[in-house]
């Protein structure tokens, strides 16, 4: 068989994930001595992306252990291993140790996944597998017919009959034009900027209410800030919080089977109206009562309440706003797939939000360590903000919102990661995009092949070109979800191996 070069650009979450299934589905195969890859990593360390490379103890999973497992079909296997390691890690695990809902530290789970790249790294080496960790940036790639040139920050060049994108999180560049001022920060990681340069008295301003600001805040609570902080946010809505052992519910409305109806009675693609109506009923079936949905979002209340209800709500096992969602976990994607553009386009925009607050809710844990910084003082949420600008004359950030203003001289942005290719901060992403490799989605992310995590241009699909992760965040709405990333490294292996099996029956 000829020898074969796979690329992996990027050795986070989703890099070693693929790696791993890679070597064993190629070890499998018996091909695997015919195989190298390269890995690509930027950072010092594997498996220390955006996610998991903090060292803040208060930034913990917003996900149970049980479905954080890094191998493909095996959800459970980092809960298995926290309960295998219990004595060494128990320090990091934050609520529920010893069962598979249980959270832990985000830093742990990086050091989860540095040990278990370690380990098939040695075993694949050991069973004689080519393999090279490349400590560098990609900068550059360039397609020559189905093979890549990759280009490094050291100069250096690695050519590659397989690319693979799993490139994270690239963090935002709105608010570009504050980046010149010493007090602006970008986003809330790495903390220790923001650490070493915010005196602890001062009062800080956080952009956004999302989990991104809750990271930003936890920063500052873990280490000791005293002065005032607030963030400044489109709607004031925290995220909800997670019902530790949410009752089974079985969807009876808001199905795979009703969107394919809609499908095949009316020859088109579900409605976002057509799939909120089917909300409704199902939220009201769940309740078994007529819901007041002008009051749902509960604007009436400050924030602080609002977060007292969400505690007692998920303390009593949840309510349909907030256990639908979740009950959607494994068919939303799908259901995602059957609406068309114009329709992600219109969910985005009218429900966006509201699906984020109720779906990518806040641990428990978090929860009441946030009510305690409102019982303080020392935390607010401002709603409607409408500006940011800087005053030049006294060096402070100016926050418009309500038809007031406030000055502040720290300003964090953490509205969260740029979901359009055109705001991503990579240079690579930037290249790509440049250069046509890449085709921006119009809901965010890229063009790209659902099921073969195949890039697409110009309407079909590249080959022996993939990508993972954020970068599709337009197309697959669960991207943020190392589950839901891990499952989609099993159906990009499986082709990119049949590929390369096909190519040498020739
Ligand atoms: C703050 C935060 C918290 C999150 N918490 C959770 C959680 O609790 N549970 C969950 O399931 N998901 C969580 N997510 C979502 C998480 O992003 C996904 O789960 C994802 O699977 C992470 O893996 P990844 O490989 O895509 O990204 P990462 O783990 O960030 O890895 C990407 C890697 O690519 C490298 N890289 C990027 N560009 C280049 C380049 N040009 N050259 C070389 N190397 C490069 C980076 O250095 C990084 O190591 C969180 C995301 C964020 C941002």
């Amino acid at each position: 068989m000829k020898s074969t070069n796979i690329t992996i650009i990027g050795g986070g979450a989703c890099g070693i994930s693929l790696f791993i299934e890679l070597f064993l589905q190629l070890r499998i195969a018996g091909i695997h001595q015919d195989v190298s890859i390269h890995i690509i990593e930027e950072n010092q360390q594997v498996g220390k992306g955006l996610a998991f490379g903090t060292r803040q103890p208060g930034h913990i999973l917003n996900t149970q252990a049980q479905l954080m497992g890094i191998h493909h079909a095996e959800p459970e296997h980092f809960s298995d291993w926290l309960k295998e390691h219990n004595k060494r890690v128990a320090p990091e695990v934050v609520d529920n140790q010893g069962q598979g809902e249980a959270f832990t530290t985000r830093r742990l789970y990086g050091d989860y996944l540095q040990e278990q790249f370690d380990y098939y790294f040695e075993l694949a080496q050991k069973e004689g597998m080519q393999l090279n960790l490349v400590k560098a940036s990609a900068v550059g790639v360039t397609q020559l017919n189905n093979s890549y040139k990759v280009q490094l920050s050291d100069g250096n060049e690695i050519s590659s009959d397989y690319l693979v994108l799993a490139l994270g999180t690239p963090v935002s560049n709105l608010y570009g034009e504050l980046l010149e001022h010493k007090n602006y920060f970008d986003s809330p990681w790495p903390s220790s900027k923001i650490l070493e340069n915010v005196p602890r008295e001062e009062p800080v301003a956080i952009l956004g209410s999302s989990l991104s600001a809750i990271d930003a805040l936890m920063t500052l609570a873990d280490n000791g800030h005293k002065g005032k902080i607030t963030f400044y946010s489109l709607d004031g809505l925290l995220p909800k919080v997670q019902v530790e052992k949410p009752e089974a519910y079985e969807r009876q409305y808001l199905t795979i089977s009703n969107l394919h109806k809609i499908q095949r009675t009316k020859l088109r693609s579900p409605m976002v109206s057509e799939v909120f109506r089917l909300f409704i009923k199902e939220a009201e079936h769940f309740t078994g009562e007529k819901i007041d949905w002008k009051n749902a979002a509960r604007l009436d209340k400050t924030p602080h309440e609002r977060l007292k209800e969400d505690i007692a709500i998920s303390q009593a096992g949840g309510d349909a706003l907030i256990n639908i969602p979740y009950a959607l976990r494994y068919d939303s994607s799908p259901m995602w797939n059957m609406l068309d553009e114009a329709a992600r386009l219109k969910f985005k925009k009218w429900l966006g939000n509201y699906w984020a607050v109720n779906r990518h809710c806040m641990p428990m844990v978090n929860a009441l360590r946030i009510e305690k910084l409102f019982n303080s003082g020392q935390l607010h949420v401002v709603s409607e903000l409408d500006d940011v600008a800087y005053d030049q004359e006294d060096k402070t950030f100016v926050l418009s919102y309500q038809d007031k203003s406030d000055k502040v001289e720290y300003l964090i942005n953490a509205t969260g990661p740029a979901s359009a290719v055109k705001d991503m901060k990579s240079e690579l992403v930037q290249h790509l995009a440049k250069t046509g490799l890449i085709e921006p989605e119009k809901t965010g992310g890229v063009k790209i092949n659902t099921e073969t995590m195949q890039l697409i241009q110009q309407g079909k699909s590249v080959p022996n070109f993939y990508a993972l992760g954020h970068l599709a965040n337009g197309l697959l709405l669960d991207v943020n979800a190392v589950w839901f990333n891990v499952k989609t490294i099993g159906n990009l292996s499986h082709h990119l191996i049949n590929n390369i099996l096909s190519e040498n029956t020739l």
